[in-house]
């Protein structure tokens, strides 16, 4: 395992890319950011939305897809404010939403916006991602599906030209192949997650294309014949970022988890990811894999906007990084109906091995790896 000689991104992330230097390219990305003309950017953008509102006539102008998170309450005003568009928002809400998920979705809303509620059949998503653990110890990998796929399928449906999405992981994490670093958000589909993947990924425990109707992203060639286009507004827009969004939306209203600990919940920031629980089981299966969980995500955006030091970071990382509290667990495994016990047996299997070894005593995985030290130097 190699890390990026600036943040403490490492390469063992899927896809990820670094240059000659050893720098990923994130950090790349936020260098070249100072040599982008940015005035150039909204224009264009601004070029593109004038061209939606003249396409779409008396209807909506733009879909975007909303969890009421930080980014999509950054994206749904923007697109309002600074594009003058007029926004139907499509929100997909997960299974065991959470409360403070629950608030924020309302508070978006609030704000004044035409919104789609959509809520994919339980038993069907309960099954995806029971499957889902079981196959790729990744429960969240079915659940990326329809979150991307509604926003394009209602596109199609009710002849919107517009779809914002919000960033582009190409850029944000580095991680280009498949999705590259511009701003076509028709290639959402081929992010690490879904991975070009198909709905019928999920044709399991009886599960048939019919049952997974909002899983099927459509045809990209469908997409362009319609004339429909798909932007990742960080593309655009400079200010765009995990601190920035958080403190925009958090003065329109965006609230935090009440039970917030980075102790058991594997992250620094309250506000981030937290509609569903199962998030915070998923870094933590996520950190057994490939030896990061979330906090390296969000320490990495601390370094390259300056706001922390590699060697802060590195701190912050050893301590919380892939931390899941059992309540969490205890909640997951009750929720697709395995003892705990089970759940570890499984979990084991996907423990990378190169990556961690297991305590003999205690039964608790311990990293091989230091954080921030290449693993053939340590
Ligand atoms: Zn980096």
């Amino acid at each position: 395992m190699r890390y990026c000689k600036q943040c403490v991104q490492p390469d063992t992330r899927p896809k990820v890319k670094f240059d000659s230097r050893g720098v990923c390219y994130a950090c790349k990305y936020e260098e070249d950011k100072a040599r982008i003309d940015w005035t150039d950017r909204e224009q264009q953008l601004q070029e593109i939305a004038a061209r939606a509102k003249e396409k779409a006539g008396k209807g909506h102008d733009c879909i975007i897809g909303v969890s009421g998170g930080k980014d999509s309450t950054f994206q749904a005003l923007y697109a309002r404010e600074k594009l003058g568009l007029n926004c139907l928002l499509v929100n997909l809400a997960p299974d065991g939403i959470t409360p403070w998920g629950a608030h924020n979705i309302e508070n978006l809303i609030q704000q004044g916006f035409d919104t789609m509620l959509l809520r994919p059949n339980p038993k069907v998503w309960k099954k995806t991602i029971r499957h889902a653990f079981y196959k790729h110890g990744n429960p969240v990998k079915p659940t990326e599906y329809p979150l991307f796929a509604v926003s394009y399928l209602m596109a199609l449906r009710l002849g919107v030209p517009l779809i914002i999405q919000g960033e582009n992981p190409g850029i944000t994490l580095g991680v280009t192949e498949g999705l590259g670093d511009d701003d076509n958000a028709l290639n959402a589909n081929l992010g690490a997650t879904l991975a070009g993947g198909c709905a019928c990924d999920w044709e399991v425990e009886g599960l048939t294309m019919k049952d997974l109707v909002w899983y099927d992203y459509p045809d990209k060639e469908e997409l362009v014949r319609a004339g429909i286009r798909g932007i990742y507004l960080n593309y655009y827009v400079r200010e765009w970022g995990f601190y920035h969004n958080t403190e925009f939306s958090v003065k329109h209203g965006l609230a935090g988890r009440k039970d917030h600990d980075p102790e058991t919940c594997g992250r620094l920031n309250p506000h981030g990811s937290i509609d569903s629980d199962m998030q915070i089981v998923n870094q933590m299966l996520k950190y057994y894999k490939f030896g990061f969980g979330f906090v390296t995500d969000e320490v990495c955006y601390a370094i390259r906007e300056c706001r922390m030091t590699r060697d802060e970071a590195i701190e912050q990382v050893k301590r919380y990084d892939g931390k899941c509290g059992e309540r969490y667990i205890s909640d997951f495994c009750e929720y697709i109906g395995i003892s705990v016990e089970e759940f570890w047996r499984v979990t084991d299997g996907f423990v990378n091995k190169e990556l961690f070894s297991k305590d003999s005593k205690t039964g608790v995985w311990k990293p091989r790896f230091e954080v921030g030290v290449d693993l053939d130097e340590a």
